[in-house]
């Protein structure tokens, strides 16, 4: 069943998310239409926080204060070839984006499994796709325009401010509300996508789960926790990455398109054919077009390091039956280690246990500390848009750069015009 994707819509009062589980708070919600005038709102504010495309399960954007979207500001999209870069309006999709840069011979070198995500919203937290060598979405940003706390713009960049940039790109949304960035881009390169179903529980050993995630520019593994990969999305650059056979570590490939959640319609996802195709049609899971999953659904999850993911996911199997009531669908990807102070993949290269859950909010919640207890000994990072029940305290440990992170937010933003609970508890105030 599909249903309108409401997220690029305005309203007054600003709602629910996408999934429907986090309300935003009273608002109001405000929509400038110019940089000048989002800089006005933000100079005579005293509180507000911005919203992306709402597709955040945790409450990283709500608040009981002001509110602001900047889906009625222009939707610019300047493409530099001879640089290979792209300035581009923070409220846009990166479904969108990909098309136009498609459209010069260029690629974005990373996207999530959702083409339907705000550059803005995806960078702040963090947000990645699949793929030994692909760090996160926020890795690509080589600039950022600003209007910070009081209404001023500011723009960092790579070369210019080394110092700060690295702490500046991915923020929670609490240095300033994100203009335009200008993002890296690669040429584009042609994919193929494959899925092979039904691994045996022998393949569940490190060395098994290792050569999955590596049989690709990006790989995806889907479970259920019962102790077997049931699909393997392969996602192969064409020319580089070695084709797959029909029966590939005892499991068989698909005889036809699959969804990663069981009883859904594979109408939704992206060609795995085998046929080549461009990279935006071929990286995030489901196409533009959709309204991807069911919609009915929490997500969660946690980045161990990558060597752990065989370990990691052993740990958490004695739960199964307790998570399979509640799961739709589970998913192992990688992310390559990156210099951002606030992200879940600083300095370790990554494996993401993803866990796709029923819309049960409570029962999910009553469970979530006793997945992170098993997690503990992998020193797990939380994705900072999804649900998790960590110790604030823990998850801060996390991150050897909070400090300076902390001392940057003091100096762009003294009165916390830019805080809302989520960031106090997590960040401190
Ligand atoms: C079906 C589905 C699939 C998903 N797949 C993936 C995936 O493959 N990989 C992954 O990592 N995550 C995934 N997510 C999570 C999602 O990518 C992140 O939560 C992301 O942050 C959402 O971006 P958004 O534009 O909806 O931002 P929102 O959820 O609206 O906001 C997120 C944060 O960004 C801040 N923000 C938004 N715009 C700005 C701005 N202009 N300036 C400053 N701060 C801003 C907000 O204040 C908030 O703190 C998925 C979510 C869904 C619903």
């Amino acid at each position: 069943m599909t249903t309108p994707d409401t997220s690029h819509h305005d309203f007054a009062r600003p709602g629910l998310s996408w999934s429907g589980t986090v309300d935003y708070g009273p608002g109001p919600l405000h929509a400038p239409t110019s940089i000048a005038e989002l800089q006005a709102l933000v100079a005579g504010s005293t509180r507000i926080r911005a919203l992306g495309t709402r597709h955040s399960f945790s409450e990283v954007a709500a608040s009981d204060a002001d509110l602001v979207t900047l889906t009625a500001m222009p939707a610019q999209i300047e493409i530099d070839i001879a640089s290979r870069t792209v300035q581009v309006a923070a409220g846009v999709r990166y479904g969108e984006l990909a098309v136009a840069v498609h459209e010069h011979g260029l690629a974005l070198s990373n996207m999530g499994s959702l083409p339907h995500i705000s550059v803005g919203g995806a960078t702040a937290t963090g947000t990645h796709g699949s793929g030994d060598a692909k760090r996160s979405l926020a890795s690509s940003v080589r600039a950022i325009e600003l209007v910070t706390a009081d209404g001023d713009l500011l723009t960092l960049s790579r070369e210019k401010d080394p110092d700060i940039f690295d702490g500046a790109v991915l923020a929670l949304g609490t240095l300033g509300i994100a203009t335009r960035l200008t993002l890296d881009l690669a040429p584009a390169t042609p994919m193929r996508q494959s899925v092979h179903l039904d691994f045996p529980a022998e393949r569940m050993g490190a060395e098994d789960l290792s050569a999955m995630l590596a049989a690709g520019a990006s790989v995806s593994l889907f479970h259920h926790w019962d102790g077997h990969i049931a699909q393997a999305w392969v996602k192969q650059e064409v020319g580089t990455d070695e084709e797959l056979p029909e029966v590939w570590l005892d499991g068989t490939r698909a005889p036809g398109p699959v969804h990663p959640l069981p009883g859904m319609p594979a109408d939704f996802c992206t060609d795995q054919s085998g046929e080549p195709g461009p990279a935006h049609e071929r990286m995030p899971h489901f196409r533009l077009e959709f309204t991807p999953s069911s919609g009915e659904e929490i997500q969660s999850e946690y980045f161990v390091a990558r060597e752990d993911i065989a370990a990691a996911l052993a740990a958490v199997m004695p739960l199964g039956e307790r998570i399979r009531p509640l799961l739709h669908a589970s998913e192992v990807r990688t992310v390559a280690a990156d210099e951002l102070w606030l992200s879940p993949a600083h300095r370790r290269a990554s494996a993401c246990v993803h866990f796709t859950w029923k819309q049960l909010p409570r029962e999910v919640e009553a469970l979530l500390p006793e997945i992170e207890e098993r997690l503990a000994p992998f020193a797990p990072r939380p994705h900072w848009g999804k649900v998790f029940t960590m110790d604030p305290a823990v998850v801060r440990a996390q991150y050897p750069r909070l400090g300076e992170f902390r001392a940057l937010r003091d100096r762009l933003d003294p009165e916390r015009v830019l805080r809302n609970e989520y960031v106090d508890r997590l960040l401190g105030s």
